[in-house]
């Protein structure tokens, strides 16, 4: 059986770590906002090349902190539009309508998944304050086109960077003079939000997120908002919340965060061998331009009567998710939503499906998934 994703044994690897920085938790009597948040807010802010992060409840917490953040700064208003991929994962629109704001769908790009350039431009209007990038499956949005539209209109750039940490855009700038200057994921817009939920590509041991940017005054504000809307104890200036990042969490995280760019170069060497080795016609395979850009949260194929191949699959032993199954835009609780017409975003979530990927994938069952899909 070869599993879509095996956390246990993903987690395996450091479980003589783990065990030894517990009992150092235990002994140390300090439950919330200790040393391992602090060490690791230092150490994701260094690793993505920031000069802030805050640690957070989960992934949704620290997008919605994030509006919440510049709703309390008179950047955003109530009722402001944010642009958002279509075919984003739910937690992303949540964000924005929790928030009072009103997420704008755009169209992807069918070859990437990621938010069109061009259709964010076609559907601009004075309402549209913010865009939202979303760097779905793992590979980065098109972010140099994003901030220069963003500069041209005035607005915010929100990365939701909960499926790609680590990657890394190569800045393609064609100023002969400046170095071309490497930047990552959570440095690529005004501000960004991680999530670790379990299965991401640094996943903790149960909820945890982080948010991830260069503005002081930003920074400060969700600082308090997350702590009950207090920077000093029992002094509360805002309305704030409990959005914390647990000590537990941080602990797993410290331990793991050396380990992502060597997982992240596993899973493109998956990525690489499925690219060149599949070669059924039925199977449409991922763009991906070899770089580090994409981390390979998941690896997503379209296909054509994606039951029948799902269930083949299954029968030979090889598990498949799919990432989504329903667009935002018809889900029950966005009722408003459902009567839009979004094609690409409609087809892409009929024929996706995505395959086993994970660090500790070996060779063998690589070769086996291939052997399968290509007898299909
Ligand atoms: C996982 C995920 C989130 C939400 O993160 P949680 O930690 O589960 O709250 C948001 N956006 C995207 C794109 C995600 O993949």
């Amino acid at each position: 059986m070869i599993k879509f994703l095996d956390l246990k044994n993903i987690n395996k690897r450091f479980e003589p770590e783990f065990q030894r920085k517990f009992e150092q938790f235990l002994n140390s009597g300090h439950y919330i906002l200790g040393q391992e948040v602090e060490i690791f807010e230092t150490s994701f802010a260094s690793y993505c090349g920031t000069n802030y992060c805050i640690g957070t409840s989960n992934g949704l917490d620290a997008l919605t902190l994030i509006f919440r953040a510049y709703l309390e700064l008179g950047i955003l208003k109530t009722g402001d539009h944010v642009m958002i991929p279509a075919n984003t994962f739910f937690a992303s629109v949540l964000s924005v309508i929790n928030s009072g704001l009103i997420p704008v769908f755009v169209e992807p790009d069918l070859e990437t998944f990621n938010i069109s350039v061009q259709e964010i431009e076609k559907q601009m209007t004075p309402n549209v304050k913010a865009i939202m990038a979303v760097h779905l499956y793992g590979q980065l949005a098109n972010m140099e086109a994003i901030n220069l539209i963003a500069e041209k209109y005035n607005l915010l750039v929100i990365e939701d960077a909960a499926q790609a940490h680590g990657a890394v855009q190569v800045s393609n700038s064609n100023n002969q003079n400046s170095n071309s200057k490497v930047l990552k994921a959570g440095n690529l817009g005004n501000v960004a939000a991680f999530s670790f939920y379990p299965s991401k590509n640094l996943g903790a041991l149960g909820d945890g997120g982080a948010v991830t940017t260069n503005d002081k005054v930003l920074a400060e504000t969700i600082k308090k908002l997350h702590n009950y809307g207090s920077d000093k104890k029992y002094e509360h200036n805002l309305i704030g919340y409990n959005h914390r990042l647990d000590e537990i969490q941080a602990m797993f995280l410290n331990v793991k965060l050396p380990h992502l760019d060597a997982d992240n170069l596993k899973r493109q060497e998956i990525a690489k061998r499925y690219l060149t080795e599949i070669s059924s016609e039925k199977i449409a395979l991922p763009f991906y331009d070899g770089s580090k850009n994409h981390v390979f949260h998941v690896f997503v194929v379209r296909m054509k009567n994606r039951d029948n191949f799902v269930s083949f699959l299954k029968k030979h032993d090889i598990e498949t998710l799919i990432h989504y199954p329903i667009p935002p835009h018809k889900q029950k609780a966005l009722e408003t939503f459902n009567k839009l017409r979004l094609p690409i975003t409609e087809e892409i979530h009929e024929t996706v499906v995505s395959l086993p990927i994970s660090p500790i994938m070996t060779n063998n069952d690589v070769s086996q998934v291939i052997k399968v899909l290509n007898a299909y």
